[in-house]
Protein backbone atom coordinates (compact mmCIF):
# COMPACT_ATOMS: atom_id res chain seq x y z
CA UNK A 1 0.00 0.00 0.00
CA UNK A 2 1.37 3.45 -1.06
CA UNK A 3 1.41 6.32 1.61
CA UNK A 4 -1.20 8.53 0.56
CA UNK A 5 1.09 11.82 0.79
CA UNK A 6 3.30 10.52 -1.75
CA UNK A 7 0.83 10.40 -4.42
CA UNK A 8 0.29 13.66 -6.36
CA UNK A 9 -2.47 15.98 -5.79
CA UNK A 10 -5.62 15.96 -8.17
CA UNK A 11 -8.47 17.52 -6.78
CA UNK A 12 -10.34 18.48 -9.94
CA UNK A 13 -10.89 14.67 -10.12
CA UNK A 14 -12.84 14.24 -7.44
CA UNK A 15 -15.59 16.74 -8.60
CA UNK A 16 -15.58 15.97 -12.28
CA UNK A 17 -17.54 13.03 -13.39
CA UNK A 18 -15.89 12.60 -16.45
CA UNK A 19 -12.43 11.82 -14.60
CA UNK A 20 -14.02 10.11 -11.70
CA UNK A 21 -14.89 7.54 -14.28
CA UNK A 22 -18.66 8.39 -13.88
CA UNK A 23 -19.45 9.44 -17.23
CA UNK A 24 -17.63 6.71 -20.21
CA UNK A 25 -17.80 8.79 -23.34
CA UNK A 26 -18.37 7.15 -26.00
CA UNK A 27 -18.23 9.29 -29.39
CA UNK A 28 -18.48 6.36 -31.75
CA UNK A 29 -22.26 5.99 -31.02
CA UNK A 30 -23.61 9.48 -31.55
CA UNK A 31 -25.03 10.44 -34.44
CA UNK A 32 -26.04 14.03 -34.09
CA UNK A 33 -24.54 16.25 -37.18
CA UNK A 34 -22.18 18.98 -36.01
CA UNK A 35 -24.72 21.75 -37.33
CA UNK A 36 -27.45 22.13 -39.87
CA UNK A 37 -31.22 21.71 -39.82
CA UNK A 38 -31.08 17.73 -39.62
CA UNK A 39 -29.25 18.67 -36.49
CA UNK A 40 -32.34 20.81 -34.92
CA UNK A 41 -34.95 18.69 -36.35
CA UNK A 42 -33.17 15.29 -34.17
CA UNK A 43 -32.41 17.15 -31.07
CA UNK A 44 -36.58 18.61 -31.26
CA UNK A 45 -37.82 14.78 -32.06
CA UNK A 46 -35.34 13.21 -29.37
CA UNK A 47 -36.34 16.24 -26.62
CA UNK A 48 -39.91 15.04 -27.44
CA UNK A 49 -39.53 11.30 -26.76
CA UNK A 50 -37.21 11.72 -24.14
CA UNK A 51 -34.19 10.64 -25.53
CA UNK A 52 -30.44 11.59 -25.09
CA UNK A 53 -29.77 14.50 -27.51
CA UNK A 54 -26.52 12.74 -28.97
CA UNK A 55 -27.38 9.24 -29.75
CA UNK A 56 -31.40 9.09 -28.82
CA UNK A 57 -31.09 6.24 -26.04
CA UNK A 58 -34.23 6.27 -24.40
CA UNK A 59 -35.13 5.46 -20.19
CA UNK A 60 -32.58 8.36 -19.55
CA UNK A 61 -35.53 9.96 -16.72
CA UNK A 62 -35.87 8.54 -13.92
CA UNK A 63 -39.45 9.39 -12.39
CA UNK A 64 -40.77 11.23 -11.71
CA UNK A 65 -38.02 14.29 -10.94
CA UNK A 66 -34.81 12.79 -12.37
CA UNK A 67 -32.54 12.74 -14.75
CA UNK A 68 -29.77 10.48 -15.35
CA UNK A 69 -26.16 12.13 -14.95
CA UNK A 70 -24.55 10.54 -18.36
CA UNK A 71 -26.27 8.87 -21.10
CA UNK A 72 -25.72 4.92 -20.52
CA UNK A 73 -24.95 4.62 -24.16
CA UNK A 74 -22.98 6.97 -25.21
CA UNK A 75 -21.86 8.77 -21.63
CA UNK A 76 -22.48 12.27 -22.58
CA UNK A 77 -23.13 14.14 -19.79
CA UNK A 78 -26.35 15.48 -18.89
CA UNK A 79 -25.37 18.27 -16.74
CA UNK A 80 -22.24 19.71 -18.27
CA UNK A 81 -22.26 22.32 -15.55
CA UNK A 82 -23.46 22.83 -11.96
CA UNK A 83 -26.91 24.84 -12.23
CA UNK A 84 -27.12 23.95 -15.89
CA UNK A 85 -30.87 22.89 -15.99
CA UNK A 86 -31.90 26.33 -14.18
CA UNK A 87 -32.98 26.82 -18.20
CA UNK A 88 -35.69 23.61 -17.84
CA UNK A 89 -37.17 25.32 -15.08
CA UNK A 90 -37.86 28.23 -17.09
CA UNK A 91 -38.92 26.22 -19.86
CA UNK A 92 -41.26 24.47 -17.97
CA UNK A 93 -42.90 27.39 -16.00
CA UNK A 94 -43.29 29.24 -18.95
CA UNK A 95 -44.84 26.46 -21.22
CA UNK A 96 -46.78 25.08 -18.36
CA UNK A 97 -48.52 28.65 -17.78
CA UNK A 98 -49.06 29.16 -21.46
CA UNK A 99 -50.62 25.78 -22.44
CA UNK A 100 -52.88 26.35 -19.02
CA UNK A 101 -54.28 29.89 -19.90
CA UNK A 102 -54.87 28.68 -23.08
CA UNK A 103 -57.22 25.58 -21.60
CA UNK A 104 -58.31 28.06 -18.91
CA UNK A 105 -59.87 30.30 -21.77
CA UNK A 106 -61.39 27.48 -24.01
CA UNK A 107 -63.01 26.88 -20.94
CA UNK A 108 -64.09 29.49 -20.14
CA UNK A 109 -65.31 30.45 -23.68
CA UNK A 110 -66.77 27.32 -24.43
CA UNK A 111 -68.28 25.99 -21.19
CA UNK A 112 -71.39 26.32 -18.97
CA UNK A 113 -69.38 25.66 -15.87
CA UNK A 114 -70.18 28.09 -12.91
CA UNK A 115 -67.08 30.42 -11.46
CA UNK A 116 -66.56 27.73 -8.63
CA UNK A 117 -65.57 24.90 -11.30
CA UNK A 118 -63.77 27.30 -13.06
CA UNK A 119 -61.46 28.13 -10.84
CA UNK A 120 -60.85 24.77 -9.45
CA UNK A 121 -59.99 23.73 -12.88
CA UNK A 122 -57.54 26.70 -13.36
CA UNK A 123 -55.76 25.93 -9.95
CA UNK A 124 -55.57 22.37 -10.94
CA UNK A 125 -54.01 23.17 -14.70
CA UNK A 126 -51.63 25.39 -12.68
CA UNK A 127 -50.66 22.64 -10.09
CA UNK A 128 -50.55 19.68 -12.44
CA UNK A 129 -49.35 21.17 -15.59
CA UNK A 130 -45.76 22.52 -14.67
CA UNK A 131 -44.56 18.60 -12.78
CA UNK A 132 -46.57 16.66 -15.71
CA UNK A 133 -44.44 18.50 -18.54
CA UNK A 134 -41.06 18.23 -15.87
CA UNK A 135 -39.61 15.66 -18.33
CA UNK A 136 -39.92 17.46 -21.47
CA UNK A 137 -38.31 20.86 -19.79
CA UNK A 138 -35.27 18.98 -19.16
CA UNK A 139 -35.27 16.93 -22.47
CA UNK A 140 -36.64 20.21 -24.84
CA UNK A 141 -33.63 22.33 -22.74
CA UNK A 142 -30.76 20.28 -23.77
CA UNK A 143 -32.15 20.09 -27.21
CA UNK A 144 -32.04 24.27 -27.16
CA UNK A 145 -29.14 24.78 -25.44
CA UNK A 146 -27.67 22.41 -28.33
CA UNK A 147 -29.23 24.15 -31.17
CA UNK A 148 -28.16 27.48 -30.03
CA UNK A 149 -24.10 26.15 -28.31
CA UNK A 150 -23.59 23.60 -30.64
CA UNK A 151 -21.34 20.96 -29.52
CA UNK A 152 -19.07 23.69 -27.05
CA UNK A 153 -19.94 21.42 -23.57
CA UNK A 154 -17.96 18.59 -25.97
CA UNK A 155 -14.90 20.22 -25.70
CA UNK A 156 -15.21 19.81 -21.69
CA UNK A 157 -15.53 16.23 -22.32
CA UNK A 158 -12.41 16.09 -24.89
CA UNK A 159 -10.17 18.50 -22.40
CA UNK A 160 -11.25 15.60 -19.33
CA UNK A 161 -10.32 12.81 -21.26
CA UNK A 162 -7.26 14.20 -21.92
CA UNK A 163 -6.44 15.29 -18.65
CA UNK A 164 -7.21 11.16 -17.52
CA UNK A 165 -4.71 10.26 -20.03
CA UNK A 166 -1.78 12.42 -19.19
CA UNK A 167 -2.36 11.23 -15.61
CA UNK A 168 -2.10 7.47 -16.44
ZN1 LIG B 1 -26.48 9.07 -25.56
Amino acid sequence: MSDPASRPSRPSQLHDPHLSGVCSPKPKVRDLPPSGRKRIVMLLKRGVLLQCPYCSQGHIIRYPFWIEDCCPRCGYRFAPESGYFVGGYALNLIGAEVIGLIVIIIILLRSNLSLYEQEAIGIGAAILLPIIFFPWSRTLWMALDLTLQGDAHLEQEKHAADSRQQAD
